[in-house]
């Protein structure tokens, strides 16, 4: 998933996806070459709702010019592709080359489909460069062996944790507060949000911290509250992978969070700020609209919240804005015990930056060398860009061989959230380290606000200590992670939701018979296949 859209604009999207064009048939009887003798390369790409049509992308045009081939775009929104993806699998009919629609894990459950891009490597060098530079990310896509789908890597201030914890500076200074940096002093300073009128309109409408509510198939994810794990020295990894199912790793030892006395803190700690009134009562399952409007405060002037888990300050409102202006992020604080030199903060970094399921190609590509052609280009510097940035020339300056400016014109589309001609987050593309941009205000603002934890990066060692991104269960466990997971969090989230809204996690009887639970619903059995992948990649 790609994530700021996510937190803002979520009713404007949803409202335009509907009129994105459906997934064109590709049958047969259309020619594979045009009349004037040039390969046809049919390309699907998933569009979002901020995004203008491949039509009005000058790039895409000089994209067919470069490669010597007619493009057929096909364009296909997010609601749309999760109606028709499982029939386009089935029917194995996918066009020469997909952008954005197809993960390892689909390729692998039907490989016939689909065309094996790691034994074409010759054929794209700048694949093979991008793979050469980010090693990692390569072992992302290898399932078993073998490379169906291409990663992403966007513009390198995207790397940082995709969470960040935020606070209302404008509230701390008015009420002469320093930034907390353990859970007492969060509390206090929570306390003093709620009962100081920091916002000044003389109601008590402040929410101190809004936790976004939990999932039901999972313990954490992106802005979730389990993130304050990271207070206690356990690593998350939030934005993706195992560690949504409590994962984590320690010293190189697998375990779920759930079954540890720290997990068992943040539950009552969260617990505790409910009963206290400082956060909102409904909070577990209060839906997103309602959340972001929280967040959001009266749209104008007066901010509603003093902390929460955002993006960036984007999560309360338009960049530059009056409300937006006033948050900060801030370093994780320590939870009761905890040294600061322990406390670790969020490992998403290299998903934030790079995703593994960006450019896939139809084993049946009527041109096949034209349609790797097109995958080549498509990875190289000019047209990685451009797939960020849009145009160059237009949307996007060139200054030098590796600097770029985005134009203020390109800004305004990114502020009006609609008709931007470039594909943002979701190109299949890679957008090398050497190569920096500016003028990107939403990388600008991110990578601010993920400063604020390059030093809880430090306290801890990405591969012994976490789950690396790298690291996949081999397809024949895949089922039996999914299944167990399904039966575990049907019990343990209602009881969680339970513990954070009546409490009863510190009574050793209670706490004990969930842990004797989670055993049931056979926990441990996720642990070993989770141990088993790391063994097998990081040792
Ligand atoms: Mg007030």
């Amino acid at each position: 998933m790609s994530e700021q859209h996510i937190a803002i604009k979520t009713v404007a999207a949803l409202a335009a996806l509907a009129t994105l064009g459906s997934l064109a048939a590709c049958g047969n009887s259309q020619s594979s070459v045009a009349s004037d003798g040039k390969p046809i390369v049919k390309i699907l790409v998933l569009k979002k709702s901020d995004q203008a049509k491949m039509s009005k992308m000058a790039w895409a045009q000089q994209l067919a010019k470069d490669a010597g081939v007619h493009i057929q775009w096909h364009e296909v929104s997010d609601q749309a592709w999760g109606q028709q993806k499982n029939a386009a699998l089935a029917a194995g009919e996918i066009d020469d080359v997909d952008i954005d629609t197809f993960s390892p894990s689909d390729a692998a459950h039907n490989p016939d489909a689909f065309e094996e891009l790691g034994k074409d490597l010759d054929k794209l060098p700048n694949v093979k460069k991008f793979f050469r530079d980010e090693p990692d990310i390569k072992k992302t896509v290898t399932l078993g062996g073998k490379i169906y789908v291409l990663p992403s890597g966007r513009f390198k201030k995207f790397e940082g944790a995709g969470s960040h914890l935020m606070i209302n500076k404008t509230w701390l200074d008015k009420l002469g507060l320093s930034v907390p940096t353990t859970w007492d002093q969060l509390e206090n300073v929570l306390k003093a949000f709620k009962t100081r009128d920091p916002n000044g309109n003389g109601k008590a409408d402040e929410i101190p911290f809004n936790p976004k509510k939990l999932e039901t198939d999972r313990i954490t994810d992106w802005y979730l509250p389990t993130i304050l794990m990271n207070s206690t020295g356990i690593v998350t990894t939030s934005n993706s992978g195992p560690s949504q199912s409590g994962i984590y790793v320690k010293n190189g030892k697998v375990g779920n969070f759930m079954q540890t006395p720290q997990f068992r803190q943040v539950i009552e700690f969260l617990y505790k700020l409910r009963a206290e009134g400082l956060t909102p009562q409904d909070w577990v399952t209060a839906d997103d609209d309602k959340y972001n409007a929280r967040n959001g405060g009266d749209g104008k002037s007066a901010a509603t919240v003093g902390v929460a888990f955002g993006w960036d300050d984007s999560a309360f409102g338009a960049y530059g804005s009056k409300i937006a202006n006033q948050y900060i992020s801030i370093p994780m604080p320590a939870a009761p015990g905890v040294p600061a030199s322990k406390v670790v903060a969020d490992g998403s970094g290299p998903m934030t930056r790079f995703e593994n399921y960006k450019c896939a190609m139809s084993s049946h590509a009527s041109n096949k060398e034209a349609a790797l052609k097109v995958i080549n280009l498509l990875y190289s510097k000019k047209y990685s860009v451009q797939q960020e940035y849009g145009t160059i020339g237009t949307d996007v300056l060139q200054k030098g061989t590796n600097s770029f400016e985005v134009t203020p014109g390109f800004r305004k589309k990114m502020a009006e959230g609609s008709g931007l001609p470039a594909l943002s987050d979701r190109l299949a593309g890679w957008v090398s380290n050497d190569i920096n941009v500016t003028g990107d205000y939403v990388a600008d603002h991110f990578a601010k606000a993920d400063e604020a934890y390059h030093e809880q990066y430090k306290h801890y060692n990405h591969k012994t200590d976490m789950m690396p991104n790298y690291v996949q269960l081999p397809e024949s466990e895949q089922n039996d992670f999914a299944n167990t997971n399904t039966a575990l969090f049907n019990y343990a989230i209602p009881v969680v939701a339970r513990f954070v809204t009546k409490g009863g996690a510190d009574d050793d009887a209670k706490w004990n018979q969930f842990q004797a639970n989670l055993k049931r619903y056979k926990i441990d059995d996720n642990v070993k296949l989770w141990q088993q992948a790391y063994d097998k990649y990081v040792k």
